[in-house]
């Protein structure tokens, strides 16, 4: 079945551009220019494009626009925050249909990672994790998906043009195993070396445990890396912190990742939140250890960060845990501490509906107002 018009020209794969423009009585190899200045340059105005030849710029002008067949997914910057380090900056964009998601440009050592949103919001419920309090609104297009991953190429060549976007992670709002045809739509395209050209093997997708997906992940040979937000070491504990746990259980969770490491010859992350008296004890650690004896696993662990729904307190026995980890023999590091000024840190991502106004980037804990050197644009 044809899907109802009009559609995101960003929601479309290189095979469907070149079916629409045949369809269309206009060759296909025009395809190859259109998603060149689509996927690498990021145009938003297709119209100005000197490099497209009449067919093509013809094509353009009776499908693409609003109210045609076409519309570009070009979501508004409803709001701009810089953390006080000028390492981390996250945009509040709003969508179409006035959803708002949050995305964040990370830069490490130099190097730039995108972290994107997945979903409106998280139907997932982990206790400490504020989009998780804000509940599942709806999941994204491919198209969506993609228009962060290009916003943030557009901020990257307008204020820092000698760096490249070279990593990728679906760390952002939502869960992308329970998204999973649109987010491996989004990154076949994202990786595509004619379009933002991220190599496979900088992206990585982190899940909360959604085994089907990961199990797809392992018998689809999905190029990409794996993260399991594991967060504990029993059922009882996992459970308290991951609701979702009850329905995907620990046993089968670990499972799951013993096949995705066996099908797929490649290296599992775990990504462990460290919180006091939670699970941030050596016995834990120990426990961890055992669970994952045989996996090839890289276990980074994630300080606490602030959420107004959760009164967890950040850890201080993480050195410890992380010296029993490495002596089982697992590499095990900590997450670099990231745009907490700017709620921008892991599991901060939160965005209320807006409705062609600015809307505080975050409701996590007014933390944003509580740091001094927070620079808010308007
Ligand atoms: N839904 C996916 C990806 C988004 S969350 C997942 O859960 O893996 C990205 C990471 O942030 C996850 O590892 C999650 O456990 C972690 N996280 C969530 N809330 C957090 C918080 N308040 N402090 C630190 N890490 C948090
Ligand atoms: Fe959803 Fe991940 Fe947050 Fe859990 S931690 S609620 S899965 S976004």
């Amino acid at each position: 079945m044809t899907p109802p018009h009009p559609r995101s020209l960003h929601d479309l794969g290189f095979v469907e551009i070149e079916g629409e423009l045949r369809a269309a009585g206009v060759s296909a190899h025009h395809a190859k220019v259109l998603w060149r200045a689509l996927h690498h340059d990021g145009e938003l105005d297709l119209t100005s494009r000197e490099d497209f030849l009449p067919p093509l710029k013809r094509w353009i002008a009776n499908a693409v626009g609003e109210g045609k067949t076409f519309f570009l997914d070009a979501p508004e910057v409803a709001d701009e925050s810089h953390s006080s380090d000028g390492l981390t900056r996250k945009f509040l964009l709003r969508l179409r249909d006035g959803h708002s998601i949050e995305t964040v440009l990370m830069a490490y050592n130099g190097r730039h990672t995108a972290c994107v949103s997945t979903q409106v919001g998280c139907a997932m419920g982990c206790v400490f994790c504020a989009t998780g309090q804000m509940g599942f609104v709806r999941h994204l297009r491919p198209g969506e998906i993609i228009a962060q991953v290009l916003h943030l190429r557009r901020i990257l060549r307008a204020t820092r043009p000698e760096s490249r976007l070279r990593n990728l992670v679906l760390m952002g709002m939502g869960e992308p195993l329970h998204n999973y045809d649109a987010v491996m739509q989004a990154l076949d395209t994202i990786s595509s070396v004619r379009g933002a050209s991220i190599g496979p093997s900088k992206i990585s997708i982190s899940t909360v445990g959604v085994v089907p997906g990961i199990l797809r992940m392992a018998a689809e040979a999905r190029p990409y890396r794996l993260a399991v937000s594991l967060h504990g070491s029993t059922e009882a504990e996992r459970s308290a912190l991951v609701p979702v746990s009850n329905k995907w259980d620990l046993t089968e969770l670990i499972a799951a990742c013993r096949t995705y490491g066996t099908r797929t010859g490649k290296r599992i992350f775990i990504e462990w939140t460290l919180i006091a008296g939670s699970n941030d004890s050596a016995e834990t650690a120990a426990r961890l250890a055992g669970l994952l004896r045989g996996i090839d696993a890289h276990i980074n662990l994630i300080p606490l960060n602030p959420t107004s729904g959760f009164a967890g307190t950040p850890s201080t026995a993480g050195h410890a845990f992380q010296r029993i980890l490495q002596a089982a023999g697992f590499p095990c590091t900590f997450r670099q501490h990231r745009g907490i000024d700017v709620a921008a840190g892991c599991g901060q991502l939160r965005a209320a509906r807006t409705h062609g106004r600015s809307t505080p980037p975050s409701s996590s804990a007014g933390h944003s107002e509580r740091s001094s050197g927070v620079l808010k644009l308007a």
